[in-house]
């Protein structure tokens, strides 16, 4: 059995049949894109995931259990406004495990030493609006990643960047994630983006998403 499972998931939202009996896994460990439109019902998807929406219809495990048994289970980064503009950039890093219930010391003593592999060394007391689009973007992964929660989900993280800074973080996100290896499930219109990150894609049609195609990208990972 895979990780992550859905089976047949279907979302109707109104009269808007938003997800059209949506299979797919995701292993422990890869790396998987959603392809698809603005509109696809991306968001939609990762709403039923976290929680934020009932299941209709379908079924979905993950770590071989119903989702609903599962707690905690997914730390998700938004495509923006990932950190509070009020906050030095060390207290956006350390308030998820503070509210997991770490104490303000023990999360800043994990926080500090990952600063320098995310290119924040320096940066811990700095506001966001103080660093460039590519850090904030770096520094909300790092927030969502030192949760250590058993997978990621990513909206569309380099999105909003410029075209280059874009490409600078993929290739340094690719590395990173060689490292680390923390399973992810990425959605995104780009599709450069999705084959320069994955390890397979699901492509979703627009309205109703269903999954329309499904690859593993022919790349020989390390
Ligand atoms: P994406 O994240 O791929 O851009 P969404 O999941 O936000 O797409 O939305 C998918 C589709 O569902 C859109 O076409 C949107 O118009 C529709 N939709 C979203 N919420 C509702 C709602 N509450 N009622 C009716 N349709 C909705
Ligand atoms: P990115 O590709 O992550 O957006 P930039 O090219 O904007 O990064 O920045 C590269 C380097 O410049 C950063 O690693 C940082 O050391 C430095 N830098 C960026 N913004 C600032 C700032 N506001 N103050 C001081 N140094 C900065």
């Amino acid at each position: 059995m895979s990780f992550l499972e859905m089976e047949n998931v279907s979302v109707t939202l109104g009269d808007t049949a938003v997800l059209e009996k949506i299979s797919m896994r995701v292993e422990e460990g890869e790396f998987v894109s959603i392809l698809g439109p603005s509109g696809a019902g991306k968001s939609t998807l990762f709403r039923l995931l976290t929680g934020g929406l009932p299941l209709q219809g379908g079924r979905i495990s993950f770590g071989g259990e119903p989702l609903a048994a599962r707690k905690n289970g997914f730390a998700f980064m938004p495509q923006r406004d990932a950190l509070m503009p009020w906050r030095r950039i060390i207290d956006n890093l350390t308030l998820g495990l503070e509210v997991q219930g770490t104490r303000r010391r023990e999360a800043r003593a994990k926080v500090m030493p990952l600063l320098a592999d995310f290119g924040l060394e320096g940066f811990a007391d700095h506001y966001p609006a103080q660093l460039s689009g590519g850090m904030r973007q770096r520094a909300a992964l790092l927030r969502t990643v030192v949760l250590g929660r058993p997978m990621q989900l990513l909206d569309e993280p380099f999105g909003a960047l410029d075209a280059l800074t874009r490409i600078q973080m993929q290739r340094w996100f690719e590395a990173r994630w060689q490292k680390a290896r923390w399973t992810s499930l990425l959605v995104t219109h780009d599709i450069r983006e999705a084959v320069a990150l994955s390890d397979r894609i699901y492509v979703l049609s627009p309205r109703p998403a269903r999954v329309i195609a499904e690859f593993a990208v022919p790349i020989p990972r390390p």
